[in-house]
């Protein structure tokens, strides 16, 4: 993908995002981390994502599972609890609000958390997996434990095996399942706006299937405070915390709704 190193200040066009979306029929979400931080659930990248002063970048390998599982156990147990307490913020039920019968919305989300089928949004694909699901590494077997806490760590199978989170971790595959869901939905749909919020978009899938969508005529959109290796490809910036923005794109989709 042809990134550059500098990435340009957009102005912030909040009333042509709004405008695109009032016509839109189809809608393509690209959701990271930061859709989640207004509800409490830290993103890696920022200072609270650190657990007892270690980089989850570094927690979220196998080579770290392998190393002590335990402690790997430990932290996803931590986050575990986290999102069963958090809430969807207001960004999420935006996004969720933003599905009406003559609009559909298609959500890709790096996130690990079910925020925004809590909110309501009913097409969501986990291409990172679920924090809720987990693995067992001797019969291969993957199913939903949604125990908070985990009863004891690391937890196992009924065959004995050890489970894992089922969730990607850093140099892992993506689940094929959720990678065909999005190629069906590229070659089924015709995209009219994409937004890509809170993610930096340094996975390249991400940042291809933006520009995919761009160039397929999309309007791409980006939600961020920060700028990211994505700024400088898209239509509009909306510069800011996606709870904030979204909640302002739905004032205006309300003062004036469309068809
Ligand atoms: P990331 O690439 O998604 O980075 C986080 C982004 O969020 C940054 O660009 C930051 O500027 C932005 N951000 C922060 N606060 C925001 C806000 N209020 N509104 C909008 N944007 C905001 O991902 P990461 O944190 O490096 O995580 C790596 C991977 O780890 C994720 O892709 C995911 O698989 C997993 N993860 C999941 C969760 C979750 O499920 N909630 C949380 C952290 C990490």
């Amino acid at each position: 993908m042809p990134y550059g190193a500098q990435s340009r200040a957009v102005t912030p066009e909040l009333g042509t995002v709004v405008q695109k979306l009032r016509d839109a029929r189809n809608v393509l979400v690209l959701s990271g981390a930061g859709v989640s931080a207004e509800s409490n659930i830290p993103t890696f990248r920022g200072e609270d994502g650190w657990w007892r002063s270690l980089n989850p970048a570094e927690l979220a390998t196998f080579a770290a599972f392998k190393r002590d599982p335990r402690l790997v156990w430990e932290w996803y147990d931590y986050r575990r609890g986290l999102i069963a307490n958090a809430s969807p913020n207001a960004g999420h039920r935006a996004l969720a609000g933003l599905e009406t019968p003559a609009r559909e919305v298609f959500t890709v989300t790096q996130n690990v958390d079910d925020l925004h089928e809590r909110a309501g949004s009913h097409q969501v694909v986990h291409i990172h997996g679920s924090i809720w699901e987990v693995i067992c590494l001797k019969d291969g077997k993957t199913y939903e434990d949604r125990r908070v806490p985990l009863p004891g760590l690391p937890p196992t199978c009924a065959c004995g095996g050890l489970l894992r989170p089922g969730v990607v971790w850093f140099g892992e595959a993506l689940p094929a399942t959720a990678c065909a869901q999005v190629e069906d939905y590229f070659h089924k749909s015709w995209i009219d706006v994409a937004l890509v919020i809170g993610t930096e978009a340094t996975f390249s899938y991400i940042g291809d299937w933006a520009l995919r969508a761009k160039r397929s005529g999309a309007l791409l959109v980006e939600i961020n405070p920060s700028p990211t290796v994505l700024t400088q490809y898209v239509d509009v910036k909306l510069e800011g915390k996606a709870g904030e923005i979204l909640q302002e794109v739905k004032k205006g989709l309300s003062l004036n709704p469309g068809p």
